[in-house]
């Protein structure tokens, strides 16, 4: 990918100068129109404000796994790791802690409760995180620096296209109603908001489009009438289950240019009709959504 030059970005400049590519679309009869709900993932899909989740996550259950001297490699027990978390990236954080403990129990380990885990996750993750949060909601920080480039715009668009939006994440509720109102991102959600709560049984993606999909019904609507937007398994598997359109967002979150390879492969085996890096070409993904 080509660097970007100096003043890249800047509202004076073409949109063109660089390589991004336009979305991908991966299903011949992609429906182009009739959209009346669109779902949002939040982490990696609209927030970059937790990029760094999985450099904090992953060392810290090698860490875990490595003290119980298994005779594996710390590379090996990488690998173990990464393949586990990112697989379950999209559910709520819980899942990830309950396969570390299993594999604690696997290894001959005594495991924590999941959820000790999780707190030690989320301190450790918030070191990181904490000063961005305050920079947003104190205005030192930009929110359009924040989020996957043109989220603010796109989500403008979907909207005056008459499109109900709805936002549905893995991580605690309370962090991310604070974290949408320090991105600005609250007029568009309003109480349409879901996340993990405390009773993990409560919430869950599939039970969100289960909701989504009683109201496409009380609108006349279809199922293929829900778009949704995710940059992770869970959100993508759920919403072709349901029979919508999944849109997979293989964001570059640390560089916010052009698409991630690594995401866009799971996407597409999880059965993403349509990737995309990010949401600058809206021109492009409006069109292809029948709300040009
Ligand atoms: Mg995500």
């Amino acid at each position: 990918m080509q660097a970007a030059g100096p003043g890249s970005g800047a509202a004076w400049e073409p949109m063109n100068v660089d390589l991004d590519s336009p979305p991908e679309v991966l299903r011949g009869d992609l429906p182009r129109g009739g959209y009346r709900i669109a779902l949002f993932d939040f982490d990696g899909t609209l927030s970059l404000i937790r990029r760094n989740w999985p450099a904090i996550m992953i060392p810290m259950m090698v860490d875990e796994l490595a003290r119980l001297e298994s005779g594996e490699s710390r590379e090996a027990l990488a690998a173990t790791v990464e393949e586990f978390v990112m697989r379950l990236n999209g559910k709520q954080t819980i899942y990830q802690m309950m396969q570390l403990a299993d594999e604690v129990s696997r290894r001959g380990g005594v495991p924590a409760e999941p959820l000790e885990y999780k707190r030690r996750y989320h301190d450790l993750l918030w070191v990181q995180i904490e000063d961005r949060v305050a920079g947003l909601k104190s205005g030192r920080l930009d929110p359009e620096e924040h989020v996957v480039p043109g989220s603010h715009a796109f989500l403008q668009r979907l909207t005056d296209a008459g499109l109900t939006l709805y936002l549905a994440s893995g991580t605690d509720l309370n962090y991310v109603r604070d974290e949408v109102a320090a991105l600005r991102l609250e007029p568009f959600f309003g109480e349409r908001i879901f996340g993990a709560l405390d009773d993990y049984k409560q919430f869950s993606k599939a039970q969100v489009i289960g909701r989504i999909g009683e109201k496409l019904r009380e609108l006349g609507a279809p199922p293929e009438a829900l778009v949704s937007f995710g940059d992770g398994y869970v959100e993508i598997e759920e919403t072709k289950r349901a029979g919508g359109t999944a849109i997979g967002v293989a964001s570059e979150e640390e560089t916010r240019r052009g698409v991630n390879a690594w995401k866009r492969d799971r996407l597409v085996g999880a059965g993403a009709d349509v990737i995309t890096g990010d949401y600058r070409r809206s021109d492009d993904l409006a069109k292809l959504l029948g709300i040009a």
